[in-house]
């Protein structure tokens, strides 16, 4: 038996007194995409937050590739390095250049000699078709741009696990596909990813499992064909109900 990228034992989390996760249950195979759906305020970006310990969980396990991360003691620095996380907002340096941003990190916190850092960047922005945007600075590009550059700094740690939060909400319309491209070619190329979205056409594209999140829980989960043309929990048939109504898929 293979060991899971990700397993989540039980996870609570609150926020001062309010719950947001109540005891979140998931496994994740290597190789596996998980779209996480479900209602705003149901606690996806908090499940996501959780998982590389940019919060901390009230109790339960979070486990990465067999290592207990909510284990006493264990470095959170380094776990988020194994752990990639993109956002909304690219919240990318403006006073660096495109190169100095996906950079900075591996020089500073891995201590990888900056000339080889830079060849690495170069690689992955071209690998991602920014390859001719290396010298330039953030407000020179647009929002899809941008992204892309946020998901080229987060894959330049080498993480393990790349986790996605509704990384698409900020953009205009236009701009959405060429940052879904982006994260298609990631999961084309093996990586293991859990992705919180509004994109439901891609999420069904994309995923390999779906899990439907509401009120920080797992109501429902399966494969894509199943969770988007036949869900049996009566909340996800109501939420995928408002969705298409929406025009969302
Ligand atoms: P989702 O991403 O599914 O929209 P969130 O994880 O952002 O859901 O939020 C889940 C719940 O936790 C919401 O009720 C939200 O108001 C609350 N919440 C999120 N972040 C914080 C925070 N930093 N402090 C207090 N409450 C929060
Ligand atoms: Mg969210």
């Amino acid at each position: 038996m293979t060991v899971a990228a990700i397993q989540l034992v039980d996870v609570h989390k609150s926020y001062g007194r309010v719950p947001v996760l109540n005891g979140i249950d998931l496994t994740v195979a290597p190789h596996e995409v998980i779209g996480l759906i479900g209602p705003s305020g149901s606690g996806k970006s908090t499940l996501l937050r959780c998982i590389n310990l940019l919060e901390p969980v009230r109790s339960g396990r979070v486990i990465v590739y067999g290592d207990d991360l909510t284990a006493p003691g264990v470095d959170a620095d380094a776990v988020r390095q194994r752990i990639g996380i993109v956002f909304q907002s690219f919240n990318l340096f403006p006073h660096l250049s495109v190169l100095g941003n996906v950079t900075l990190a591996p020089t500073r916190v891995q201590g990888i000699a900056r000339s080889a850092a830079e060849t690495s960047g170069r690689e992955m922005l071209d690998r991602f078709g920014l390859g001719d945007k290396a010298a330039d600075y953030p407000d020179r590009l647009s929002g899809g741009q941008q992204q892309r550059v946020a998901i080229v700094r987060a894959l330049m740690m080498k993480p393990e696990i790349m986790l996605f939060d509704e990384v698409t909400s900020a953009l205009d319309p236009e701009l959405v596909g060429e940052v879904l491209a982006a994260i298609k070619e990631l999961a084309g190329s093996g990586m293991t990813m859990v992705l919180a979205t509004h994109e439901m056409g891609f999420c069904r594209e994309v995923a390999t499992r779906v899990a439907f999140l509401k009120d920080g829980r797992i109501c429902e989960e399966g494969p894509p064909a199943q969770m988007f043309a036949a869900p049996t929990h009566p909340d996800t048939q109501q939420f995928l109900r408002r969705v298409i109504e929406a025009g969302r898929l």
